[in-house]
């Protein structure tokens, strides 16, 4: 059989780990349009392709993954939806991988497929054969992501998304180097491994770096705290918190809502370290205070939150309105300004139970929302829903006796 062919297909599984749709799109687009382009249009893989569109080829097959690869690109740029996307992925990106082989195979030139069939290799055989080491690599890549999920799950280094981008550009240049050129591909592969542990060490040295001493005690303390973790002073100013929890070049504006604003973000409301259990009565590791577990400082954290309820309700509905495209930035929306405040302190285990429900209703709405005007009702629901269920599990960890789970899980 063909080396190029086959060299492609192995290819193909260092790609499709990192996204499913965006690498199935490129293919598509360069067995359909490779032949125009003069560096491409001699390479291994094109030669043997035809140009006469196949269903892989297809206007309407380029549109549709067109659309999914935007969608792909824009919802792995949050933190929330790559948490939901990584038990998902496990399923889509071995899919995508066998459907994209299928359409390498299918566009191969007769002659070519009857000597890949004499082979001993039926397209499909093959094809089910690459979904499996994609399936593979994915679960390995899964386990390497939800380690920097625990790590990091508010991405406060911004380190989680400095490597969506660098995904997204290796699963959409990835499939341009396999057909140019496949071997100069595999050597990158090595070298894109050793660089994301260095940037990773780099990040992490970075964060600590931002810490300026307290004036009175000399201790590091982060800009965004309201007070020093040793002595309690306060510093001159207090930096506001950005959308990842990451500390901003400019002083907080209303100094009331910061520290409801740090426990939002997994950081301590007093000296802005960030905690580390799933818990809302731990303790701070730096300053050794358990404000969430302070039932006016819950009760004013739940108001704030509880608070938010019609807007997004209102906006949620909005979305809605959209068949299909509107749904993904609904779910991120709501999912922020209702769900994560919570969901941060819920333990891994409970979590893992209630996701496996809301994971079970997504796939209803998703069914539903095609439906017009019913379909409108399902993103608030759903909001509605999560919301009221991350809230009673949050509530009932707080009635905990305060240390008894500090000490449960110190015993593990
Ligand atoms: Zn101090
Ligand atoms: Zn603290």
């Amino acid at each position: 059989m063909s080396v190029a062919a086959f060299i492609h297909l192995i290819g193909s599984m260092g790609v499709f780990p990192s996204r499913a749709f965006i690498p199935a799109w490129v293919t598509a687009m360069l067995l359909r349009f490779g032949h125009d382009i003069p560096a491409i249009k001699n390479s291994g893989l094109l030669d043997l392709c035809t140009q006469s569109p196949t269903w892989f080829t297809h206007d309407a097959t380029l549109v549709v993954l067109g659309i999914l690869a935007l969608l792909e690109l824009i919802s792995t740029k949050n933190a929330e939806v790559r948490a939901f996307m990584n038990d998902l992925d496990q399923f889509i990106k071995p899919a995508m991988a066998t459907i994209t082989a299928l359409g390498v195979l299918s566009s191969a030139d007769a002659a070519i497929a009857h000597e890949i069939t004499q082979q001993g290799f039926g397209d499909l055989p093959l094809a089910l054969m690459v979904g499996a080491g994609v399936w593979f690599l994915t679960t390995i890549r899964g386990a390497i992501v939800s380690v920097l999920l625990d790590a990091d799950e508010t991405d406060e280094l911004g380190l989680q998304k400095v490597i969506a981008w660098i995904e997204d550009l290796w699963s959409a240049f990835g499939i341009l180097l396999l057909v140019l050129y496949p071997l100069v591909m595999l050597g990158i592969a090595a070298l894109i491994a050793g660089g994301f542990w260095a940037m990773r060490k780099y990040l992490a040295h970075r964060e600590e770096q931002s810490k300026k001493p307290c004036a009175s005690c000399g201790e590091a303390t982060y800009l965004s705290a309201l007070a020093c973790p040793k002595c309690a002073a306060k510093p001159a100013h207090t930096h506001a918190v950005g959308f990842f929890g990451n500390t901003l070049d400019y002083p907080a504006k209303d100094l009331a809502a910061h520290p409801y604003e740090l426990a939002e973000k997994k950081r301590c409301p007093n000296c802005a370290a960030h905690l580390e259990e799933r818990d809302p009565t731990q303790s701070c590791p730096a300053c050794g205070k358990r404000i969430l577990s302070d039932p006016a400082f819950a009760q004013e954290y739940q108001r704030r939150i509880g608070e938010r309820l019609p807007t997004v309700l209102g906006i949620s509905f909005a979305l809605s309105l959209v068949p299909i495209v509107g749904l993904i930035p609904g779910l991120i929306y709501y999912r922020i300004r209702l769900v994560a405040p919570y969901r941060r302190y819920v333990s891994r285990s409970m979590g893992c139970l209630l996701r496996v429900g809301v994971r079970l209703l997504i796939l209803a709405l998703i069914l539903l929302q095609v439906v017009p005007l019913l379909g409108a009702l399902m993103l608030p629901l759903m909001a509605m829903l999560e919301f009221s269920l991350y809230k009673s599990v949050f509530e009932s960890a707080l009635k905990h006796a305060p240390g008894e789970a500090a000490k449960a899980a110190g015993a593990v």
